[in-house]
Formats: C-alpha cells, sequence, structure tokens
C-alpha cells in the first residue's frame, strides 16, 4: 500500500535543523513544467557514504528497475507501447518546424504520454485528448514508412494506422483506464490490459471457483496474470519466463542474479533467490515466501521491491501493477519511525476501535526512512510518498510488515514549492499559515510514518472474512482506516512523551492541511463537472466531508466565506480529533466485519460527488498561482566507474538529464517488449 503526496503547494521549512529539508545548491529541482504536471529531480544524499558493495548492489537493482518499464505500460492499455513507439519515431524524426501548432500539441501529448506510462492519465485515469490534428499525425506516420514504425507481422500501414487513430483521437474508444462507476461492468469498461475478451462476471465466476473457501493463508489470487478466454473457457496468463512479459523478466532476472552477488547478507540473498524463483514459475505460493523473507529482512541497509506489487489500478484489486524502487535507509530519520514502531503495541491498544477489533499483538512493524536511489514501473515518474508492504493481509498478520518513508522525495517536493504562493491564497490566516511553516514538515512526513508503519498494519479481521467483498471500495476503505489512525494520534500526547514533537499544538498544522486539502484544494486536480476517482482522493474527501457534517451541531469545523472566497476554519482542533476517532471505530467494524453496505453507502454519500460551485472556485483560484497539481520525478543515472581489468572500481551519479532525453534514453536502453524498429 501507497501513500501519495496529499497537497502539492505547502511552504513548509522549518527553523530547527530537525525539521528542515536543505536544497542541494547543485541541484536543479525544476526540470519541466506542461500541461497539469511538473517534473521535478531528487537528490540522493548520501550515495557516495555507502560501501562499494553497497553501490555496485544499488547500481545493479537500478538495472533491474528499469528492464520493467514496459511492462507496465503494457499492463495500462494493449495499445501503449505501439503508441510510444509511434510518436517517438514522429518525436525524433522530425524535420518541420518546431513552432507549429500540431507540433507543439504532439509534443505536449507525447510528454503526457511519457509521464503517465500510457495513453491515459496517470491519476484521473481519463484518455488524454490530443490538441494536435488526426490529419496532422497521418501525415507524420506515412512519412516515417512501415520500417520505422512497430507494425505487427504481416499487418499493413493502413490498418497500422487506423489502429492508431481510433486509439489517439477517438474520445470512446477506451476512454477510462480504470472504471469504477457503480453499475457497470467494471472490466468490460476498463481499458488496463488485466482483461481481454471477458466479462466482471465471467472472471468473478473464475476467482470464485478456484478460491479454497477458508484458507488461512491464501494466495493473492490473480496478482500476477492477464485473463482471457481460450476456446470459450476463462483461462489466465502469467507473466513468468516463458508467459507474458518473459523478455522483460529474463532481463530483470539477469541484473537480479548480478545484485545476488553482492547481496549484503545471507537473508538478502535468499529474498534475491525467492523473488528469481517466483519470476520463472509466477507461482504466487513463492511470491508469498518471497513476502515473508523480504518483511523479516531489516538488517540490510540497501532495499529495493521489484514486482507486481499494488492492486489500485485493477478495477476489481486483483492484478498487480509492475514498479521497483532501490533505496538506502536514512539512518539518522529512522530514529523517529523506530521510535514509533517500537511501541505499536501501545498505539494498538489505545486506538479508539471495539476491543473485538484489535490486535492481540502487532507482530513486527518494522519501520525506515529511506532515500530513493531509482523510481521505476508504476513509481515512475509519479511516485509514492509512503510504501507498506507486503499487502497480504495473513502474512502481515503472521510476519508483520515493512513500512517506509521516501523523504529525499518529500524533501524535493518541499524545496520546489518554496514561494509559489498556495498558503497565502488558501489558508485562512497568518498564524495558521505561521504554523504550517513551522510544523507541516515535520507533522506530514510523521503522518506518512503513522499511516504506513501503524495504519496500515493496524486491527484485525473477524475470522472468516474475505475483503474481496469490497470490490472497487477495498482500496478507499482501506487507505481512509489508515489515515484515519494516523490522523487521531498526531495529537496524542504519546508523541511529546516519546520525543517525537516538541510542541503540543504541532499537530494543528497537519489537521488544518488535511482538512482544507479534503474539502478543497484536492479538487485543484479534477476537471469540472467530473466525479473522484482515486482511492486516496475519496479517502480524503470522506474524512474531511464526515468531520464537517458530524462536527455541524458543536461547529467543529466551518467553510466560511471572506471577500467572496471559501476558507477552512477548524473552531474546535481537540473536537476534530474526537471525530476522527469516531469515524476510525466505525471504518474499522466495517473493515473487520465486511460489511459492504455500509462502506459503499459511506462512499457514495462523501467521497465520489463534488460539489460544483466549490470545485470551481478552486479551479480559478489555482490557475492564477500557475502551480502544477501533479508532480513527478526523472531519475538520476548510476554510472559504474571500471578499472583496465573492467572491474567495478566506484558507481559515481550524475543528475542533470532533461525530461525528453531520459524518456528516450529508457524507450531505447531498456525496452525489452517492444518491436525492434530500423532507426
Ligand atoms: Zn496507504
Amino acid at each position: 500500500m501507497k501513500s501519495k503526496l496529499l497537497i502539492a503547494g505547502f511552504i513548509a521549512l522549518a527553523t530547527t535543523a530537525m525539521l528542515k529539508a536543505t536544497p542541494n545548491p547543485q541541484l536543479n529541482y525544476h526540470v519541466d513544467r506542461f500541461a497539469d504536471i511538473e517534473v521535478l529531480r531528487y537528490d540522493v544524499p548520501g550515495f557516495d557514504r555507502l560501501s562499494l558493495n553497497q553501490k555496485k548492489l544499488v547500481y545493479y537493482l537500478t538495472q533491474a528497475a528499469l528492464q520493467g518499464r514496459d511492462i507496465l505500460t503494457d499492463q495500462n492499455c494493449r495499445y501503449n507501447l505501439a503508441v510510444r513507439q509511434t510518436l517517438e519515431a514522429i518525436y525524433t524524426n522530425y524535420t518541420g518546424a518546431r513552432t507549429d501548432d500540431n507540433y507543439k500539441g504532439f509534443e505536449l501529448y507525447l510528454k503526457q504520454v511519457w509521464f503517465a506510462n500510457g495513453i491515459h492519465h496517470h491519476y484521473g485515469n481519463d484518455k488524454f485528448v490530443p490538441t494536435f490534428s488526426q490529419q496532422w499525425f497521418d501525415s507524420q506516420v506515412r512519412a516515417l514508412g512501415a520500417a520505422k514504425l512497430p507494425l505487427a507481422q504481416g499487418e499493413t500501414l493502413d490498418s497500422f494506422l487506423a489502429t492508431m487513430d481510433k486509439v489517439i483521437f477517438d474520445p470512446t474508444f477506451m476512454a477510462k483506464k480504470v472504471e469504477q462507476g457503480e453499475g457497470k461492468d467494471l472490466v468490460a469498461t476498463s481499458a488496463v490490459n488485466f482483461y481481454e475478451g471477458v466479462t466482471q462476471k465471467e472472471v468473478e465466476d473464475y476467482y470464485a471457483s478456484i478460491k479454497v473457501p477458508g484458507d488461512p493463508t491464501p494466495i493473492s489470487y490473480g496478482l500476477n496474470s492477464k485473463v482471457v478466454k481460450r476456446d470459450g473457457k476463462v483461462v489466465e496468463l502469467p507473466y513468468k519466463v516463458g508467459g507474458l512479459y518473459s523478455d522483460a523478466i529474463l532481463n530483470i532476472l539477469y541484473w537480479l542474479s548480478k545484485a545476488k552477488e553482492v547481496a549484503e547478507n545471507a537473508e538478502q540473498a535468499s529474498t534475491i533467490n525467492r523473488l528469481t524463483e517466483y519470476y520463472a514459475s509466477g507461482n504466487l505460493r513463492v511470491f508469498d515466501q518471497y513476502s515473508i523473507t523480504w518483511a523479516r529482512d531489516t538488517e540490510s541497509r540497501v532495499d529495493f521491491i521489484n514486482g507486481f506489487i499494488e492492486d489500485y489500478n485493477d478495477p476489481l484489486g486483483m492484478k498487480g501493477s509492475w514498479e521497483s524502487i532501490v533505496n538506502f535507509k536514512n539512518e539518522e530519520a529512522s530514529h523517529r519511525t523506530e521510535v514509533i514502531s517500537q511501541n505499536a503495541q501501545w498505539f494498538e491498544d489505545h486506538s479508539p476501535i471495539d476491543d473485538r477489533f484489535r490486535k492481540p499483538q502487532v507482530k513486527g512493524v518494522s519501520a525506515k526512512v529511506i532515500t530513493a536511489c531509482i523510481l521505476a514501473g508504476d513509481s515512475y515518474p509519479s511516485t509514492p510518498i509512503g510504501i507498506n508492504l507486503p499487502n497480504a493481509d495473513w502474512i502481515r498478520a503472521a510476519y508483520g510488515s515493512k513500512s517506509v518513508t521516501l523523504e529525499n522525495i518529500t524533501e524535493a517536493y518541499d524545496i520546489a514549492s518554496h514561494g509559489n504562493g498556495f498558503n497565502e491564497e488558501f489558508v485562512i490566516d497568518e498564524p495558521t499559515r505561521e504554523l504550517l511553516e513551522k510544523y507541516l514538515f515535520i507533522t506530514d512526513n510523521m503522518h506518512t510514518d503513522l499511516h504506513e508503519c501503524l495504519g496500515h498494519a493496524s486491527g484485525q479481521l473477524l475470522p472468516g472474512v474475505d475483503l474481496s467483498v469490497m470490490k472497487s471500495y477495498g482500496s478507499c476503505l482501506e487507505e481512509t482506516r489508515a489515515d484515519l489512525f494516523a490522523l487521531y494520534y498526531l495529537a496524542d500526547p504519546k508523541l511529546i512523551e516519546l520525543g517525537l514533537l516538541d510542541n503540543p499544538d504541532a499537530y494543528k498544522a497537519e489537521y488544518y492541511k488535511y482538512m482544507l486539502n479534503g474539502l478543497m484544494t484536492q479538487l485543484m486536480r479534477i476537471e469540472l463537472g467530473k466525479d473522484l476517482e482515486e482511492a486516496h482522493m475519496r479517502n480524503r474527501q470522506l474524512i474531511a466531508g464526515w468531520c464537517l457534517d458530524h462536527g455541524r451541531a458543536d461547529n467543529v469545523v466551518e467553510l466560511i466565506k471572506r471577500d467572496g472566497k471559501t476558507y477552512v476554519k477548524i473552531n474546535d482542533y481537540q473536537k476534530l480529533r474526537g471525530l476522527f476517532g469516531t469515524l476510525l471505530a466505525e471504518i474499522q467494524r466495517i473493515k473487520s466485519e465486511g460489511d459492504y453496505n455500509a462502506c459503499a453507502a459511506l462512499i457514495e454519500k462523501y467521497a465520489v460527488k463534488i460539489d460544483p460551485v466549490l470545485h470551481k472556485e478552486v479551479l480559478d483560484r489555482y490557475a492564477k498561482l500557475n502551480i502544477a497539481p501533479y508532480k513527478g520525478f526523472v531519475n538520476p543515472t548510476y554510472v559504474p566507474v571500471t578499472d583496465a581489468a573492467g572491474n567495478i572500481i566506484d558507481v559515481t551519479i550524475t543528475n542533470n538529464e532533461g525530461y525528453a532525453e531520459q524518456m528516450l534514453r529508457y524507450s531505447r536502453d531498456y525496452s525489452p517488449l517492444t518491436h525492434p524498429i530500423s532507426k
């Protein structure tokens, strides 16, 4: 499970050293700006202090990470790779005027496709609308000729072009990456490439037929496969060596084998072994063994994820999108998360939920602050800021989970947003702005720590409850639960007692921001007239809207108008904390009992619909600030330094690559799944 960035705008540079994000003067954090996107750069402080072996390990793992890019692109939609190759062929062969409107529209579209790893918005899920003409596109494609295009075997240029036209220009064809609308066939109406030629009912019947009832250690059904029909029967095509994505997986395995040679310890080597075995066989029991071994390895400095992990892109919440993040532990900052995880049982015991839903023993919640070295697959260029894995509930209960906060990423966001005018526009008054400047960076990071390390790991299901009944509501429910857990405890005096915060009012910074974001400012990411779809956005509006509603009698929170502008005003922070606790108890009950009806009712009431008047106001005020609602990153490049005999004697970092430059290099050097075409 991932935490995504709450908000793109706050300035939050605190005054004390412990709380501060320090810019690297050598680094230009701003890389590119287009559509609703800003591309940034992140620093990798401390890499040069790793041992040679650790540097080699990072290098090999980053290579393994980059080899999976095509997998994710293909998972997002089965036309994506052909579209990307075609666009890149036009881009690199174009000789016309670069000031031409069609060319500029085309370049924008390509940048969007790169960013989203496909033709649908990475967050909003809608298909991009091209602002260049189909006629211009057709003439460019014809000018390239068949040899420079990714035609399938035996395909004519005409039929290839007809397909591309439909995929790019027909707004009704594959209009949505992930459909979540109530009452629709979520499989048939979603463009994701996890299913082909099957209905939602056929998929659900198929999985119901293979699930073992009452299995206390169920595999993650359907995590690593595509579901299709063969001879009238529903079958799974696994992602594995010799199966789907074999060529990419073989390249990943090559680099994993190099990584294993320089593993830091036996535990880590055995984690890599298990992962290798799983990629080779596609066996989900082996994936569980890998997950357990991985969760137990808390000693290694360098760590990574690489595989089919999160299921947010599947409307049925089963299929894992491919991703990889390589990182090493930030020893200093990890003190904070270590203190939190050492006290996990205290937090579990005191959480405001029914005793039946409480874990009698919280197992091994390990938490650390990490420095990300590479972002790949579903975590690139848009990235989470916190991750908690493994996802399987029974593994978490029996073996614990690993939770990380990506602090060099949150620092980059923070540094890049300095001085953008957001707080002045949306925060109600100067004292609140001062509070945010002083305490938001630390309380926001701590919110992520608590969400990942304790929130997701907390609570238990009643015996026999199968969460797959929650369907498309499952992710939102889980994120709501983890957020509420974090919010509730941010205001707890325990954090002062543990020395994690030095001011009993610090939590108010995060409370204010959370309510402002959930009630108003996150709407800047949504087009007027649309509903909320993404699980994290839904969960934030659910929490904020529910508290606004249920706090009305006591006037806990209100939306006030001043000079025609709406502001969030929090009148009673302690009562707001009480509301977070009450809602947490209810959300935990819903999860523990598997109460689908209550879950659907809450989400449909608070998390989906948007007030159109307020929405328009937010968009208008936001537009004046010219802040990109979404941000993502280019990666640094790791360069091995070799001696005369070819041995790696050091690994250095370069960190000045442009956005298009990096995307084209990745397409050239890390594209095992695309058809080779002549240059
Ligand atoms: Zn989460």
